[in-house]
C-alpha cells in the first residue's frame, strides 16, 4: 500500500509540475512565419473569413485577425504583409499523370493557354532555336484544336516553317500525332505498316500524306516510346521545374496513378528530387499494372518492400491503380474471367488494407466494376480503405448511389472543357447538361476529387478547371453544363482541396487552412471569391506555401521564394 501511494504521489507531483513548469522562452513558441492583412478563405467548418495566419514547424498554428497574428510574431518572425489579396488551401489535383509529365518536362514545349496556330507554332521556333542539331520537338498532348482561333490541327507547312530542320512530334490525345519530314525519316516511317499497331497515314484527297498519324492509345502510346528518352539529368531538372510550374498554380499536392510504360525505373528522378529535399509539391502515387497477366505477381512482389503508406509527408505510396488488371481497362464488355481475376487482385488489395483506384470511362457499363467492389467487400471492407473510380463523366445517380454506400469516391476531371463540344455532336446537348454530375454527386454524398487528368490529354492548370466546373464552358465557351449540374465557387474549391484531399488519407491534415493542419497555400493574383467568373481561371499563384516553405513567389512577393533543397 505504502509503495503504491508513494507512486501515487509521485505522479501528482509530476503533473503538478508539468502544468507549473515554466514556458519555454518566448522566441522558441512564436511563429516562423505571420500571413498579415490577407482575405483568408480558410474553407474550415464554419467558412471563417480571416486576415492573417501564423504558421511554426511546417504547420499553421493560428488564425485570426492580423492584430491578433501579429501579436504572436517575435523578434525572428518573418512577417509578409498581403496586401489584401486572398489566400486558399494549396490545390491539389487527385488525379494527374504528375511524374510523368515531369520526367519530360525539360525536354518538351507545352501548348497549354496558346489560343492560336502561330501562338503554339511561335513555342516550337522558340525550342527549336534553343536546341541542338538533330534534337527533337516534342508537344506530347494537352491541347486541342477547339483552342485555337482558327479551331483546326496545324499542318506540315505551318510546322516546317516553324521548325524547317528538327524532327518533331506532336501528339493529340491519344488519337493523333503529327511528324515533320525529319521526324518521319527519323522514325523510319513510310506506311501504315511502320505504326503498329493500328496506326494510319493520313491522306489529303490527291493520296498525299498530311503529316499526321491517326490512331489509338496502344497505337499512339507505341509511337511515342520510339521517340528518345530524356537523361536522368533531365528528368532530374525536369520534375524540379514541372513541380514549380504547378507551385506557380497554387498547387501544393497530386495524386498520381501511374501510367502506361512506366517502369520502376521511371520513379528514379522523383526519388532523387525526394531525397534532396527539393520536393515542392506532395506526391501520393499509386502502383499502374505494367504486364497483363501479371498484375497480381507484380504487386505482391513490389509491396513488399513498398507497404500501404510507405514514405512522408512529401512523397507517399497509396495502393494500386489507375490501371488495376489490363482486363478491365478501357473495356466496356469484361468476361467473367477478366472479372474474376480483377476480384482476385482487389480482394488481394483489400486483404492488405491498401488503397485503390480504377479508371472507368462508361456508366453503362460501370456495373461490372461496382459488382466486384461488391463482391470484394462481402469478404473485406472497403468504406475505409478510399477507393476511387476515376473519370465517369456520365455517371448516372444510381451507380453514383452504389458509389457511395461502398464508401468508393469519385475522381472527376475537367475532360469536358476540351471535349464538351464533340459531346453535344457525339451524344447531343441533353447529355451534355449532366456531364459530369458533379451537383448530384455532392447531393448524394459520393467523395469528389477535383483534377485534370494532365498531361497529355489536358492542361494542368487548376484554375481552368476550377472555371470550368462553375460556369461549365469548353475551351471554345460552348455553354454544356446545366447551372443545377454546376457548383458554387467555394463549393467547387472545396473539391480541389480537401475533396482531394480524403483520397489520399488526408483530409484531417490538409485541404483547410486551421490550426494543426499543415501550411500549404496561396496567395493568388485575384480574389477567387470576388473575380468575374470568366478571369478565375487566369489566376495564379503570387505566393505558394508548402509546409511553411516558401517554394514560389512572385512580383511583390518575389524575394521570399526559398530555393528547394538542402
Ligand atoms: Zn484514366
Amino acid at each position: 500500500m505504502v509503495n503504491r501511494s508513494a507512486r501515487l504521489a509521485a505522479l501528482c507531483v509530476a503533473a503538478i509540475l508539468a502544468v507549473a513548469a515554466p514556458a519555454p522562452p518566448a522566441a522558441a513558441q512564436s511563429p516562423d512565419t505571420a500571413l498579415v492583412n490577407g482575405k483568408i478563405i480558410a474553407l474550415d467548418d464554419r467558412a471563417t473569413a480571416a486576415e492573417a495566419l501564423a504558421v511554426r514547424d511546417g504547420k499553421i498554428v493560428a488564425i485570426g485577425r492580423s492584430a491578433d497574428i501579429r501579436n504572436l510574431a517575435g523578434p525572428a518572425t518573418r512577417v509578409v504583409d498581403l496586401g489584401g489579396r486572398a489566400v486558399i488551401p494549396g490545390l491539389i489535383d487527385s488525379h494527374m499523370h504528375a511524374i510523368r509529365a515531369a520526367l519530360f518536362y525539360a525536354t518538351e514545349v507545352n501548348w497549354i493557354g496558346a489560343r492560336s496556330i502561330p501562338e503554339a507554332m511561335g513555342r516550337i521556333t522558340a525550342a527549336a532555336r534553343a536546341a541542338r542539331p538533330g534534337q527533337w520537338i516534342i508537344v506530347a498532348g494537352g491541347w486541342t484544336e477547339q483552342q485555337f482561333a482558327e479551331k483546326r490541327r496545324p499542318n506540315t507547312a505551318e510546322l516546317l516553317a516553324a521548325a524547317p530542320e528538327h524532327p518533331v512530334y506532336i501528339q493529340l490525345f491519344y488519337a493523333a500525332a503529327m511528324l515533320s519530314p525529319a521526324g518521319f525519316k527519323a522514325l523510319n516511317i513510310a506506311g501504315d505498316a511502320d505504326v503498329p499497331p493500328r496506326g494510319k497515314i493520313e491522306r489529303d484527297a490527291g493520296g498525299n500524306p498530311t503529316g499526321w498519324i491517326n490512331g489509338d492509345n496502344p497505337t499512339i502510346t507505341a509511337l511515342f516510346d520510339r521517340l528518345p528518352l530524356p537523361t536522368f539529368e533531365d528528368s532530374v531538372a525536369g520534375t524540379r521545374q514541372f513541380f514549380r510550374e504547378l507551385n506557380r498554380l497554387g498547387l501544393t499536392g497530386v495524386s498520381d496513378p501511374g501510367g502506361f510504360n512506366l517502369t520502376a525505373a521511371s520513379y528514379l528522378p522523383l526519388f532523387r528530387v525526394w531525397q534532396d529535399r527539393a520536393l515542392t509539391v506532395r506526391v501520393v502515387f499509386s502502383l499502374f499494372s505494367q504486364r497483363p497477366g501479371k498484375e497480381l505477381e507484380d504487386y505482391q512482389n513490389l509491396t513488399q518492400m513498398l507497404p500501404m503508406g510507405f514514405g512522408d509527408d512529401m512523397l507517399r505510396f497509396n495502393g494500386v491503380g489507375e490501371n488495376v488488371t489490363w482486363g478491365m481497362y478501357n473495356n466496356d464488355n469484361p468476361t467473367d474471367a477478366q472479372k474474376q481475376q480483377y476480384y482476385e487482385v482487389a480482394r488481394w488489395a483489400a486483404s492488405r488494407g491498401m488503397t485503390l483506384t480504377q479508371h472507368w470511362s462508361n456508366d453503362a457499363s460501370v456495373h461490372h466494376l461496382l459488382d466486384v467492389f461488391e463482391r470484394v467487400n462481402r469478404d473485406h471492407p472497403i468504406a475505409g480503405l478510399r477507393w476511387s473510380i476515376a473519370h465517369l463523366n456520365d455517371g448516372s445517380a444510381a451507380n453514383l448511389q452504389r458509389m457511395k454506400a461502398l464508401g468508393v469516391g469519385w475522381l472527376m476531371q475537367d475532360a469536358m472543357y476540351f471535349g464538351g463540344d464533340a459531346l453535344i455532336r457525339t451524344r447531343g446537348a441533353e447529355t451534355a447538361r449532366r456531364t459530369p454530375p458533379i451537383k448530384t454527386a455532392l447531393n448524394i454524398g459520393t467523395r469528389i476529387g477535383g483534377g485534370t487528368d494532365a498531361h497529355r490529354v489536358m492542361s494542368y492548370n487548376p484554375f481552368v478547371s476550377l472555371q470550368w466546373m462553375i460556369d461549365g464552358r469548353t475551351v471554345a465557351g460552348t455553354p454544356t453544363r446545366d447551372a443545377d449540374e454546376r457548383p458554387g465557387r467555394e463549393e467547387a474549391l472545396r473539391l480541389y482541396t480537401q475533396g482531394s484531399a480524403w483520397f489520399t488519407h488526408d483530409d484531417g491534415r490538409r485541404g483547410a487552412l486551421t490550426a494543426g493542419r499543415l501550411a500549404d497555400l496561396a496567395v493568388l493574383t485575384k480574389d477567387f471569391t470576388g473575380v468575374p467568373t470568366d478571369e478565375i481561371g487566369g489566376i495564379e499563384s503570387l505566393l505558394t506555401m508548402v509546409g511553411g516553405r516558401i517554394v514560389y513567389a512572385a512580383g511583390p512577393f518575389e524575394a521570399l521564394e526559398e530555393k528547394p533543397g538542402r
